[in-house]
């Protein structure tokens, strides 16, 4: 699933070709990923404008079109792509060389996974791919964004002013829930998932299964500046990609290689070589090394 350095990638491609295009047409293929709008609302109140900004919000995308702005959740598998329609398409995951460098193009066409196709004036497009089809799309004019539910639900965003030690250390002293779930709450902090909740435990050396109000101030200082370090890693690395993330140019992230534990229960810790566990918490694997976390 997206976390925020998936979402935080998949934007910054956006941004590079969106701001400045016209629609042309949206045509959803799927309307049960509408929430709170009708596919042919949506096409007519958007037919005609243009998008201002592509932003993000923990793990939601915000794509602003003039008076509109579109709400996007990616769910498990959701896949936001830029087509251009005077280029070939590269509908698998080829590498070319190209003067000498490797360069990887992933444009693609649409298949019966994709859902939603945004259409601009200029020949060009935005496909939402969605193969679990557990995305969500909401349409809200600007004036009501502010208030939109699915926003008021959330912490603040770790890149926020409003993400603080203060604010962390309050929220951890207030629940006795294991501190990955907490975490993992976006009501609390929003843009971690499984993946970064696990990375920042182990980086910060705290048990996954700690009650958060058991954490002392030396640690809850070292989780929060260990979440913005695993954060600012997975951007930098372009978001990690197990099987269905792609960023805007259909490329996959190259984060996985430098995990130091999520999805290696099983093998020695890279820190210490003890053999690295796994647990359920949240319903959710958990993975952490029982001798460099406590
Ligand atoms: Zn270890």
């Amino acid at each position: 699933m997206p976390e925020l350095p998936e979402v935080e990638t998949i934007r910054r491609g956006l941004e590079k070709y969106l701001p400045g295009r016209r629609i042309a047409q949206v045509e959803v293929r799927l309307p049960k990923l509408l929430r709170n709008c009708d596919p042919q609302t949506l096409n007519e109140d958007l037919q005609g404008k243009e998008f201002l900004q592509v932003r993000r919000v923990g793990k939601i995308l915000i794509l602003d079109c003039e008076d509109w702005s579109l709400l996007v959740r990616l769910g498990m598998t959701g896949q936001l792509t830029f087509r251009d329609l005077h280029l070939p398409d590269q509908n698998s995951f080829t590498t070319h060389a190209i003067t000498g460098l490797q360069r990887a193009q992933g444009q693609f066409s649409p298949d019966k996974h994709t859902h939603i196709i945004i259409r601009c004036q200029d020949e060009t497009e935005v496909l939402y791919r969605d193969i679990r089809q557990f995305g969500k799309w909401y349409l809200y004019s600007t004036q009501d964004l502010p208030q939109a539910p699915e926003l008021q639900a959330l912490g603040p965003d770790p890149f926020q002013p409003s993400y603080t030690l203060a604010y962390l250390s309050a929220q951890l002293a207030k629940s006795r829930r294991p501190i990955k779930v907490v975490l993992m709450d976006q009501g609390v902090v929003c843009g971690l998932g499984n993946i970064y909740a696990d990375e920042a435990l182990f980086i910060a050396a705290i048990a996954p299964q700690r009650a958060a109000n058991s954490l002392n101030s030396e640690e809850v200082g070292r989780l929060y500046q260990a979440i913005l370090q695993v954060l600012r890693q997975g951007i930098a690395n372009r978001g990690t990609t197990f099987s269905d993330y792609r960023d805007a140019d259909g490329l996959r992230g190259g984060n996985a290689h430098y995990l130091q534990v999520y999805g290696r229960a099983g093998q020695p810790c890279y820190r210490c070589g003890a053999i690295l566990q796994k647990m359920t918490l949240g319903g959710r694997t958990t993975a952490w090394c029982p001798h460099c976390q406590h």
